[in-house]
C-alpha cells in the first residue's frame, strides 16, 4: 500500500483518514440486510448533522458526484410551470443554470462578482421583478474563489415568501455548522468527499418531507429521480435503487464515526477556522494577498492572487508536488490566482509545514 501520498489541498477529493480508506477493504453486497442497516444509519446521521430529525426532513443518497446530486434536485422538484431564481457569483452557480437549460427548466439569473457574496438586497431587488418564481438555489461556499454567501439572511427570507429554497453546501456541509429548519432549507446538497472527509462516489440530498413528497412523479430522469430513490430507501429499508458505491458507503460510515470523535461539526469548524486563519496570516508574511476579503472568506479555500506578473503558478505547483502537497488552480477568469484548501485530514501543523514549502519554493 502506497503510504507515502501528498497532501490534498484541494476541495475534494481530498485527504482522507488511514481509517477511511481502510473501510474500503470489504466487499458488501448491495442488498444485504447488514448493508442496507449501514445506509439507514448513514441517513440517520446525516439529519442529527444538519440538526433536523425524521419527522419533518429525510436524507437521500443518490450515486455519482455532487453534481449528479444538484442534477437530482433541480431535475426532480422543479415543476414544468415552475420557475427558479438561481444566484450566481461562481462556476457552480453557473453550473445550475446549465442544468436548467438542459431540461428546459424557466429560469432567472442573478448574476453577481465572483469576488463578491450574494446579499439579500440584491435578491429582494430581483423578486420584485419577478413575481413567477416559484424555486430558489444558491450555493453556500462558493468553492470557485471560497467566498461564504450568507444562505442565514436570504434563504428564510425567501422561504417566507412561499418559495422553495434548495441550497448547494457541497463544500461546506459537514464543516460550517448549518441549522437546516432554522433556516428555512427545504433541500440542501452535499457530497461524500468534501467536509465530512470520505471518498468521492456520492451525493445526499437533505430534503422536507412535504417538498419531496410533492415531487412524485415530476423527475424528468429515471435515474436522477430523486423521490424514487427516497420512496424505494423507505419501502425497502435502506436499498438503494441500482448498484451503489458499497465501499464508498462503508468508508462514509467511518468518516462520520470520525467526525463524531472529532467532536463534531463544531470542532471540524474550528480546525478549519484555524487551518485557514494561519495560511492567510503566513501567506501574507510571504507576499501573497488573498483575493477574498477575510469578512465573506470561507474557512474551506482560499484563493490568492499571483504575487507578480511574472509568477510561474505550474513551477510554483511542481515545487510543492515535490515537497508532498498539492495545491489547486485558480478558477476565475477575471485575476490570476491559485487555491489553497484547508479541508480533510488537514491540521495547523500541515499548514506550518505548507507554509515552509512556500517559502523554499518562492526562494529558489
Ligand atoms: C464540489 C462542488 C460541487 C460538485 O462537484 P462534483 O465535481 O460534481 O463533485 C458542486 N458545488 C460546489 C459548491 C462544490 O464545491
Amino acid at each position: 500500500m502506497v503510504d507515502n501520498n501528498y497532501l490534498l489541498l484541494t476541495p475534494g477529493p481530498l485527504t482522507t483518514s488511514r481509517a477511511v480508506k481502510a473501510a474500503m477493504q470489504f466487499d458488501y453486497c448491495t442488498w444485504d440486510d447488514d448493508y442496507k442497516k449501514i445506509t439507514q444509519s448513514i441517513r440517520q446521521s446525516l439529519l442529527a448533522l444538519g440538526a433536523v430529525d425524521n419527522q419533518s426532513y429525510t436524507a437521500v443518497p443518490i450515486q455519482g458526484s455532487g453534481t449528479y446530486g444538484v442534477e437530482a434536485v433541480i431535475s426532480s422538484v422543479v415543476p414544468t410551470d415552475g420557475t427558479l431564481l438561481i444566484a450566481m457569483n461562481g462556476a457552480y452557480g453557473q453550473r445550475i443554470g446549465q442544468i436548467a437549460d438542459v431540461y428546459g427548466i424557466q429560469h432567472v439569473d442573478l448574476i453577481v462578482d465572483e469576488r463578491e457574496p450574494i446579499t439579500l438586497s440584491a435578491i429582494q431587488e430581483i423578486v420584485a421583478q419577478h413575481d413567477d418564481i416559484t424555486h430558489f438555489v444558491m450555493v453556500h461556499c462558493e468553492t470557485t474563489t471560497g467566498v461564504l454567501n450568507p444562505i442565514e439572511t436570504i434563504v428564510p427570507w425567501m422561504h417566507d415568501r412561499g418559495i422553495v429554497t434548495m441550497v448547494d453546501a457541497m463544500s461546506s456541509f459537514g464543516g460550517i455548522p448549518i441549522d437546516i429548519a432554522a433556516l428555512k432549507i427545504d433541500f440542501l446538497i452535499s457530497s461524500a468527499n468534501k467536509c465530512i472527509q470520505g471518498v468521492p462516489g456520492f451525493a445526499f440530498v437533505i430534503a422536507n418531507k412535504v417538498c419531496l413528497e410533492a415531487a412524485k412523479g415530476r423527475a424528468r430522469t429515471l435515474s436522477l429521480d430523486l423521490y424514487d430513490q427516497y420512496a424505494e430507501m423507505e419501502k425497502n429499508h435502506g436499498k438503494w435503487r441500482y448498484t451503489s458505491p458499497t465501499h464508498v458507503v462503508h468508508a462514509f460510515a467511518t468518516a462520520l464515526e470520525e467526525l463524531a470523535t472529532e467532536g463534531g461539526v463544531a470542532q471540524r469548524y474550528a480546525r478549519y477556522q484555524e487551518n485557514q486563519q494561519l495560511l492567510v496570516t503566513g501567506m501574507k508574511a510571504l507576499g501573497f494577498e488573498a483575493l477574498i476579503p477575510q469578512d465573506y472568506q470561507s474557512p474551506i479555500i482560499t484563493s490568492f492572487v499571483y504575487p507578480t506578473a511574472a509568477f510561474d503558478f505550474k513551477q510554483f505547483y511542481d515545487d510543492l508536488k515535490v515537497a508532498g502537497f498539492v495545491i489547486y488552480p485558480g478558477k476565475i477568469s477575471t485575476v490570476p490566482t491559485f487555491r489553497i484548501g484547508n479541508i480533510g485530514e488537514v491540521y495547523p501543523e500541515d499548514i506550518q509545514r505548507l507554509l515552509i514549502a512556500i517559502q523554499e519554493a518562492v526562494a529558489q
